[in-house]
């Protein structure tokens, strides 16, 4: 029984000839699920990885109330302003360092000279930092006007001891595996990695380190590829280039779909070549061939082969690269164990006219750059989806919606950064 196509023939408004951006992304986001498997692993290397539990802070983050800045602590209550305009003169009872808890007793009356992040002794409840307060002697002059709690880290209050610090689905960047490090954690556990096969189809293809043939074209595609999905953290499978021949690409992708989560090709979907492949596909699993009302990146193949999931991206290197990030991504972002969220979308002045046919939604390549102050985006020049140059140069893709028409310079478009992206 063919259940993925069937469930997607059953979608009232699903039109595989043309698929809206928003409902491909849909569709596909409805199908995959988190691959099965978790490790546990020491805390570093679960970078660009997915938390598989919630990570329950075993103490409170400070573990201590400490001060946020160098200078005395004191009791508020001392501070009564008694002196000339309203100083306040307290005796100093020692130094606190950090790491080097201050062993005695603070009495009332009296202020704590204090380093940042040092423990702050019992009953002292305000730090007056360096800057405003005057040493004399054995005393300190604090001027007015101090709060009460001001630049006091109380314990617990970035972390509490018992609750979830971070949880299960959670991408661990950079600042996730410094906080888990604060808790003390050593090992986390994590969703395994999504193993993806690549491949490039096409017999104009030319392997890297070979001269250029006339009418061939270097490979580039599954090097965009292997950078796009190196960076979202995952096991690539580098199978080479894979000749239009139906025995060869069938070989191909049974033994990708043996041993990987995902598979993704470039090249052979178009109009033109989509024949064979598309039988053969069709033989092989469940795949759905979509005309996706977009430009650049309209053919695409999405389905499945055993347990393996398949996108076959357009062979246009540009293309391959939209669609990647618009329907692969999200759709591997769930299979690592996450929600993946919408990426953020701003609005900014176009600098230049835009031609844009209404009823599909065109990702042009953009720079965004400043122009006294205000953001702005211009197209990076000639937008063709072989112009791999115009990806090199943008910062962000203009995002022009299904609905829109022409754009006139000056007009706000919506823009998705392309920094942070992976
Ligand atoms: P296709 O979708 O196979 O018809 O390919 C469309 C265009 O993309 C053709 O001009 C191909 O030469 C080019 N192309 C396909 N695969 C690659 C690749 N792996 N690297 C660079 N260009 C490619
Ligand atoms: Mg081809």
């Amino acid at each position: 029984m063919n259940s993925l196509l069937q469930t997607l023939s059953c979608l009232d408004d699903y039109d595989p000839n043309s698929l809206p951006v928003s409902r491909a992304q849909e569709l596909i986001l409805s199908l995959v699920a988190p691959v099965p498997g978790f490790e546990r692993a020491f805390v570093r290397l679960g970078l660009n990885r997915v938390l598989a539990e919630d990570v329950i802070a075993p103490m409170n983050v400070p573990a201590h109330d400490n001060s946020a800045m160098d200078g005395y602590a004191v009791r508020h209550a001392d501070l009564s302003g008694g002196g000339k305009s309203g100083e306040t003169i307290l005796d100093v009872a020692g130094t606190a360092f950090a790491g080097r808890p201050f062993a005695e007793r603070v009495c009332p009356g009296s202020a704590l000279r204090i380093m940042t992040g040092a423990i702050v002794p019992e009953g002292l409840d305000t730090i007056v930092i360096q800057e405003v307060a005057r040493a004399e002697g054995s005393k300190v002059v604090i001027p007015p006007g101090q709060r009460l709690g001001q630049h006091f880290r109380r314990a617990g209050e970035d972390l509490k001891a018992g609750q979830p610090a971070l949880k299960a689905g959670k991408l661990l960047r950079p600042a996730e595996i410094g906080l888990l490090a604060s808790l003390g954690v050593v090992e986390v556990m994590l969703h395994r990695r999504v193993r993806v096969a690549v491949f490039s189809t096409g017999d104009e293809l030319c392997p890297l380190g070979s001269p250029l043939q006339a009418g061939q074209v270097y490979d580039s595609n599954r090097y965009t590829l292997w950078g796009m999905l190196e960076r979202l953290g995952c096991e690539v499978l580098d199978m080479g280039v894979v000749r239009d021949d139906p025995q060869a690409l069938e070989a191909a992708l049974l033994s990708a779909a043996a041993s990987c989560d995902l598979i993704v090709t470039s090249g052979g979907v178009s109009v033109g070549e989509a024949d064979f492949v598309r039988e053969l596909m069709a033989r092989l699993g469940e795949v759905a061939f979509w005309k996706i009302a977009m430009k650049p990146g309209r053919p695409m193949a999405f389905g499945k082969i055993g347990d393996s999931w398949l996108f076959g991206l357009p062979g246009n290197p540009v293309a391959v690269m939209v669609t990647f990030y618009q329907f692969v991504r999200p759709a591997l972002l769930k299979l690592m164990g996450m929600s993946p969220e919408p990426l953020p979308i701003f609005r900014v002045a176009s600098s230049a006219n835009l031609k844009k046919a209404a009823g599909r939604t065109e990702f042009l390549r953009g720079r965004l750059f400043q122009e006294k102050g205000e953001w702005r985006v211009q197209p990076t020049g000639a937008q063709g989806s072989g112009i791999l140059r115009s990806m090199s140069e943008a910062n962000c893709f203009i995002v022009l919606e299904h609905e829109r028409g022409n754009v006139a310079a000056g007009e706000l478009v919506s823009v998705q950064a392309m920094d942070g992206l992976v």
